[in-house]
């Protein structure tokens, strides 16, 4: 498994660190930004769980009802892949926009 890129600061360049505690030793993904990922038992959880964080929620635009904001979202879903976050998109039940009778 690959590790995703920072979201702060854009950077490849991550390492896994290690820390001791009384239930042994944890795994985190950490960055030179001074970014960490949540502590996982091994290092492939610290990686998915680094990785997790680069999910962002949107409205399916396909759900959306006002065709501006249904174009700008499709812009920024888009955007965000480019830049390597795992988009996950849910259904907008929005009826601010265009109420449905
Ligand atoms: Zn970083």
């Amino acid at each position: 498994m690959s590790i995703l890129k920072c979201p702060f600061c854009s950077s490849h360049s991550q390492n896994i660190g290690f820390s001791l505690s009384f239930r042994g030793i944890h795994r985190y993904v950490f960055c030179g930004c001074g970014a960490s990922g949540p502590v996982a038992k091994g290092k492939s959880e610290a990686i998915s769980a680094w990785n997790s964080r680069m999910q962002v929620f949107f409205y399916d635009p396909e759900t959306i009802n006002s065709p501006g904001e249904r174009k700008r979202t499709k812009a920024y879903i888009e955007s965000l892949t480019q830049d390597g976050f795992t988009v996950v998109t849910i259904p907008c039940h929005s009826n601010e926009q265009e109420p449905t009778k």
